[in-house]
């Protein structure tokens, strides 16, 4: 086994928001030095880094400078082109390694992979024109739900069909490029777990947590999640194989489905830190972001004991409007900590920050964090 990168060598990390802005915190906190790459001017990863590139990745002299000064690379976004990593050096391990990637890069490669290893998804089918998505909703039956392959994310590229006659609307809204039909699951509710696996196979686990969404978009995590010991289990165990499959170094988050049968189905896969695992930074023993750290870098995992339970409740720009968020109202809630990611322009549905409440039971830390939120409201009285 290589050496392990040590405090003083530097962490290279590929994307500029705001999971390299923490992973960043971290690692500066534990003296590396790190260089982020990333296309974003001022993004919010650069304001901890000792060294930002500014460039594209099929920037060939920007990303071999780049690779050059660097001990290891890891990432905060999954779509690196596969071209660009063969320009880092081949003393510099990539971690996690391309193949995990270009899976999760593609839904259709994803949900392939997931059912040629046996692991549960929601029925799906691969949809390539208008005469097979006709097909599919024959095939799968209704609802059901059109995605794009690639680049949707946040539901993004995303249409429900409810019948036959929904299907020209939906192939618009995926402006008919690949896609995959899936059935639509009878949600008892969303779970996700983190993965974290270092260089020599052993394992950590986050979770499960508990995630709702608003249009599409996560908007609370709870943990611990409040389902039952077999379906916490279940989500435990696939997610473990599937960071073994790929025998992953790092982090990877596992997205599920708990359909109200009991069915535990494998939604996303994510090879990163995850915006449902923020809460580890102050309810776990070791947050997410130094786990990857830890891991990346060929050294012992850290404790994933939950100190305490935890609720994140995102902030999105809407909060800006009409008035900016009353910061100070929300401060004056206990144990709740409050994170920003520095970026300048609030937008609808960006995430601009978080806040972390913990409290002696899921359902209260859920209750503040939902409060704390929206004491942030100029018109909250
Ligand atoms: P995705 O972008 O695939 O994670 O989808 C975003 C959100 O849409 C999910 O978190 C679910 O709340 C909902 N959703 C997506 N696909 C399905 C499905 N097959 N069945 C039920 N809900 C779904």
């Amino acid at each position: 086994m290589p050496a392990p990168i040590l405090p003083g060598q530097t962490v290279g990390i590929y994307g500029g928001g705001q999971l390299g802005r923490m992973l960043a915190q971290v690692a500066r906190r534990m003296g590396y030095r790190v260089h982020v790459f990333t296309s974003e001017r001022d993004s919010p990863a650069a304001h901890f880094a000792n060294h930002v590139t500014v460039a594209d990745d099929s920037d060939e002299s920007a990303f071999r400078a780049f690779a050059s000064t660097i001990d290891v690379l890891t990432f905060e976004f999954e779509n690196v082109s596969a071209a660009s990593l063969k320009w880092v050096p081949e003393q510099v391990p990539i971690r996690p390694g391309p193949q995990v990637f270009w899976t999760a890069q593609d839904r259709r490669r994803e949900k392939t992979f997931l059912q040629q290893h046996g692991l549960p998804t929601p029925p799906f089918a691969l949809v390539d024109s208008r005469e097979q998505l006709a097909a599919a909703v024959v095939l799968i039956g209704t609802p059901a739900v059109l995605k794009t392959a690639a680049g949707g994310y946040d539901g993004k590229g995303q249409a429900v069909i409810r019948d036959a006659s929904d299907i020209d609307a939906a192939w618009h809204a995926v402006q008919g490029r690949p896609s995959t039909l899936e059935a639509f699951v009878d949600l008892a509710c969303e779970v996700s777990v983190i993965v974290a696996r270092d260089v020599y196979g052993a394992t950590a686990v986050y979770g499960p947590i508990e995630n709702h969404h608003a249009n599409h978009i996560l908007d609370l995590s709870i943990c611990p999640a409040r389902v039952g010991p077999a379906i916490g289990a279940a989500a435990c165990e696939i997610a473990r194989k599937i960071a073994s499959i790929f025998d992953l170094v790092g982090l990877i988050c596992i997205e599920f489905f708990v359909a109200r049968s009991g069915e535990v189905l494998v939604n996303e896969i994510a090879p990163r830190p995850h915006n449902s695992g923020h809460l580890t930074i102050e309810s776990f023993a070791t947050s997410q972001f130094e786990q990857q750290l830890r891991c990346v870098c060929g050294l012992p995992l850290g404790s994933t004991a939950q100190r305490t339970p935890a609720a994140m409740a995102n902030l999105l720009g809407d909060l800006w409007f009409p008035l900016a968020p009353r910061w100070e109202e929300l401060l004056r809630y206990n144990e709740t900590y409050l994170h920003l990611y520095d970026k300048h322009e609030a937008r609808p549905g960006r995430k601009m920050g978080h806040v972390t409440v913990c409290a002696t039971d899921a359902e209260t830390a859920a209750r503040r964090a939902r409060a704390a939120r929206a004491s942030l409201r100029q018109d909250a009285g």
